[in-house]
């Protein structure tokens, strides 16, 4: 059904962008839908405790029913409305990284409608840093549960046009807030299992610096870097197993040093000059490449930061060219750069050619 979808920028006055907040909080409230930015990527809230706004968003992104999405609270005291059993381990990571990219999977409370968390006894948490989204979850007076605000399958959506362009006419307002500043996913650590906290989805958040706050963290979950065909056992985040990130063109990975995977790279597009193919460059080998291919720098081999920023808008870039294949470098994956080769791994479905 085709909704009347209201976008309403925020431009840093004071008092038109408060305006725009309660607006978007009044849709909330009424059990609408409403996009906004957050500091990793763009999310779609409604009322965490209205089963009917909640059930909605899983019909706006043709989102899978068994995908349980994450619940935005804006002071430390909503925790309490969702989760029970909150552990020392649990408030000493809060403390060290909320409000932040850090989601942590908590024991649910009854209230907490099924939806939400599509009947799992837990329930993900996040307490976002990004102002707006601080504010819209304050003014709504409720956790507000969000996914990213993409269709499902797509690459997450870091700016306010790419939720346009997936949602416009599903939802009923997006608030445009610019580009989010880490461009990944938050970090889901889940803190229900016995033993050490799991590492469900690497993000910003690093091992290495949960480590440093807390004793015996974190493994990384069994799952969250296989090719889901390979899981003969259903995983702990279930959405680990659907597709994501994907580019229309194929996406290919190429493992290997930066110049070894650019001759590899130039030797694919000359083995096929009737294909039109794109290359997931760095600032370091984008003038390596031959120019018969579309070329776009994810930036620096050296602040895989930027890549992680840059990664999705140039992914959906290529959507808009008519690339049919695009090879991308692979970064050595250790701390915030394994985050990213996460996403690039999945968005190209685990296609790595080693070189
Ligand atoms: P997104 O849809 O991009 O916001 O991602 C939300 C992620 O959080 C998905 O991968 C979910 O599977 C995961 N998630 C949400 N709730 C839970 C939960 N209770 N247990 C495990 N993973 C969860
Ligand atoms: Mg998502």
């Amino acid at each position: 059904m085709a909704t009347q979808t209201i976008v309403k920028r925020i431009t840093g006055n004071a008092v038109t962008d408060m305006e725009i907040i309660l607006e978007a909080a009044e849709i909330i409230k009424r059990g609408g839908l409403v996009a906004f930015p957050t500091e990793t990527v763009y999310g779609l809230g409604a009322n965490a405790f209205n089963p009917q706004a909640v059930k909605k968003i899983f019909e706006a992104k043709g989102r899978p029913q068994d995908n349980p999405l994450i619940a935005h609270i804006s002071v430390l005291d909503m925790l309490d409305d969702l989760a029970r059993d909150i552990t020392f381990k649990a408030i000493d990571l809060a403390k060290a990284f909320w409000p932040g990219p850090l989601t942590m999977i908590f024991f649910k409370k009854e209230t907490v409608p099924d939806e939400v968390s599509c009947n799992l006894p837990t329930i993900a948490v996040r307490f976002p840093e990004n102002e707006i989204a601080r504010l819209l979850i304050e003014k709504s007076g409720v956790p507000v549960a969000a996914p990213s605000a993409n269709l499902s399958g797509r690459p997450s959506p870091t700016l306010a046009e790419h939720v346009i362009e997936d949602l416009y006419g599903k939802i009923d307002m997006i608030i445009d807030g610019g580009q989010c500043a880490h461009g990944i996913e938050s970090t889901i650590v889940d803190l229900t299992l016995p033993g050490q906290p799991v590492i469900l989805r690497p993000g910003s958040i690093t091992t290495e610096m949960m480590s440093k706050v807390i004793s015996e963290c974190c493994s990384p979950s069994a799952y969250f870097d296989v090719k889901p065909i390979e899981l003969n056992t259903p995983p702990k985040a279930p959405g680990m197993k659907y597709t994501h990130y994907a580019p229309k063109a194929k996406l290919i990975l190429v493992s290997g040093t930066a110049i070894k995977a650019a001759s590899a790279i130039n030797r694919l597009i000359r083995a096929n000059p009737s294909t039109k193919t794109g290359v997931l460059a760095t600032t370091e080998t984008k003038d390596l490449y031959d120019t018969s291919a579309v070329i776009k720098n994810a930036g620096s081999r050296e602040t895989p930061e930027e890549i992680g920023y840059n990664l999705f808008r140039i992914l959906r870039e290529f959507d808009k060219t008519d690339v049919e294949i695009i090879y991308s470098e692979f970064l050595e994956e250790e701390n915030f750069a394994a985050s990213v080769m996460n996403r690039l791994k999945k968005a190209a479905g685990y296609e790595i050619i080693n070189v």
